[in-house]
């Protein structure tokens, strides 16, 4: 058997122990220190915009402060985008409150301004108000920000964006990072940049960001003793864990650089199979491209492609199930064009790590070029 090839594995740079030896010897082996604080500088910075960021557990645990913070609790309504992975939804559920969903438009295949008003007015309607929009830029790719906020700002809804696939990518010159009320980051193993496990709010300001901090951390009001007037919660990133971040700061660009060229060798690769497409970006987006995507013709296709790269001992994945499709949320609002249900039908991720050598990439390419050569 061939060696595995991996969709998205974590690739460090080398500059991360030094950061970690230092807590070891410095005795900083604690959810706070100057890794914590050091890492949040660097994505400070990195980002731009006079945002502030508060270093997190998860990405998951991040989603779910932002809608503590934006007062979302039982009985209410969160719109969330469908075609996302489940972790943008379930807080929404943490905090007892109802997803909204909402399918996707063709250019990024993010959430749709049209479906997304729909919604709103339907909700409203029925008697609630929406407390709040999730939107993600999935796989990298900007979600419609200016239609997104456009019907955001009509209805006086805060936006959460779910920056956790697309550290690096931007919209108009600006960081995905930067464009919710909140947004969050992730470092889990398979993103972009890795610390194992980890995420990031984003805040745009300083008291936000304290808030946040405050609830990660047990919610300790300010008393000698241990003293509560608020559910805290356990979701700091530890000091070691913050080390490998700042490590991982140091090459983000560059693992950007590659992920992007790899999606040009595969749309350069197959560009006379007429059964591939490819999703472009439309002017003024620059995604990451921390996954590369293809569309094949048919879920048959797609499926007989994904066993024969299987064979091959090549990872390959459908894109992600829509949430309304998912049995856990059969019974959830959701407002739907059919875009969505197609892409999880034909749409399929093909290997895509900043650490693929040539000799691997050349399997997968092979590989596909071999299935439909047949
Ligand atoms: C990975 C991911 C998350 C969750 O982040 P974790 O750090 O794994 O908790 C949330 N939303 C999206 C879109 C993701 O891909």
């Amino acid at each position: 058997m061939k060696p595995k090839i991996w969709l998205s594995s974590p690739h460090m740079s080398g500059n991360e122990e030094p950061y970690i030896k230092e807590a070891f010897e410095t005795n900083w082996i604690a959810p706070l220190g100057p890794n914590v604080n050091g890492f949040e500088n660097d994505l400070q910075t990195f980002l731009n915009e006079d945002r502030q960021v508060a270093a997190l557990a998860s990405g998951t645990s991040a989603l779910h402060l932002s809608l503590i913070m934006l007062g979302v609790s039982h009985g209410d309504e969160v719109i969330c985008q469908s075609k996302t992975f489940s972790a943008s939804a379930n807080p929404i559920v943490y905090q007892g409150a109802t997803p909204i969903f909402v399918d996707s438009e063709w250019d990024t295949w993010n959430i749709c301004p049209e479906q997304l008003e729909i919604a709103i007015k339907d909700r409203i309607a029925k008697g609630k108000k929406p407390k709040a929009i999730i939107a993600v830029h999935l796989y990298g790719m900007p979600y419609k920000v200016n239609e997104i906020n456009k019907v955001a700002e009509a209805y006086n809804i805060p936006i959460i964006e779910d920056s956790a696939e697309s550290l690096g990518s931007r919209y108009n010159g600006q960081n995905c990072g930067t464009f919710g009320d909140l947004a969050i980051l992730s470092f889990n193993g398979n993103k972009i940049i890795t610390t194992s496990g980890g995420g990031a709010l984003v805040t745009k300001t300083k008291a936000q960001k304290e808030k946040a901090v405050f609830l990660a951390t047990q919610a300790r009001d300010d008393a000698p003793h241990y003293q509560h007037s608020h559910i805290g919660y356990n979701y700091r990133m530890s000091n070691i864990i913050a080390g490998i971040g700042r490590g991982q700061m140091t090459i983000l660009q560059s693992h950007v650089n590659k992920r992007r060229s790899n999606h040009q060798l595969y749309q350069d690769s197959f560009k006379n199979i007429a059964k591939i497409s490819f999703l472009n970006e439309p002017k003024g987006y620059y995604s990451n491209r921390w996954l590369s995507c293809i569309l094949l013709d048919s879920k048959d296709t797609r499926e007989s492609l994904r066993l024969a790269l299987e064979k091959e001992n090549i990872e390959s994945r459908p894109l992600w199930k829509p949430m309304h499709q998912q049995p856990i949320f059969s019974n959830a609002p959701s407002y739907l064009n059919g875009v969505s249900d197609e892409l999880f039908e034909r749409g399929l991720c093909l290997p895509s790590g900043s650490n693929l050598t040539d000799t691997e990439l050349d399997r997968v390419v092979s590989a596909i070029n071999m299935y439909f050569a047949v």
